[in-house]
């Protein structure tokens, strides 16, 4: 069966460029489209929004506030920790940080600034408090196979999602 409309469930072949203030920041090659499964969050959801129910060939330009992209940027979410706490290893400003809390939970953080005996931590997304303006174009839709629906995500792309599936296959 054919699928000519995005819906729940299809896997759409999106080529696009994301510009955020004034800068392109990232964009998919020629003939080299990023693959998701709609409907399963994979996407922010102003892009999904926008998406849904658009054909082959569609091409427009949607520009999200940060409540439907990556959220408002939360200036509490930001943490200054003694350096001794942290891995020992090259710190740089920028760089993301998995660190964990004293129940074992994963948070990840970028390095927002390194002081003599202090690392400041920014647990918001990079692009949180962000205007984001994607130009997209529908490049091709097929349906989702089983596993994939099951996973909520694509298969075979770059084995971009393989990490989630060391603990599901
Ligand atoms: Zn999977």
């Amino acid at each position: 069966m054919t699928v000519d409309t995005i819906a729940d469930g299809v896997v759409v072949s999106l080529a696009y460029t994301l510009t955020v203030d004034g800068q392109v920041i990232a964009q998919t090659e020629d003939g080299e489209p990023m693959e998701y499964l709609h409907g399963a969050e994979n996407i922010v959801p102003g892009l999904e929004t926008a998406l849904t129910g658009k054909k082959v060939g569609d091409k427009f330009s949607v520009t999200l506030d940060p409540e439907d992209a990556y959220g408002d940027y939360d200036e509490e979410d930001i943490e200054e920790i003694d350096i001794a706490e942290l891995p020992a290893e090259d710190l740089e400003v920028g760089m993301p940080l998995e660190v964990e809390d004293e129940d074992g939970y994963l948070y990840l953080a970028f390095v927002r600034e390194i002081n003599a005996d202090t690392v400041v931590l920014d647990f918001n997304a990079p692009l949180a408090g962000k205007t984001l303006t994607y130009d997209v174009e529908v490049v091709g839709l097929r349906e989702a196979d089983e596993e994939e629906l099951a996973h909520g995500h694509v298969h075979g792309y770059h084995d971009f999602y393989e990490y989630m599936d060391e603990d599901e296959d």
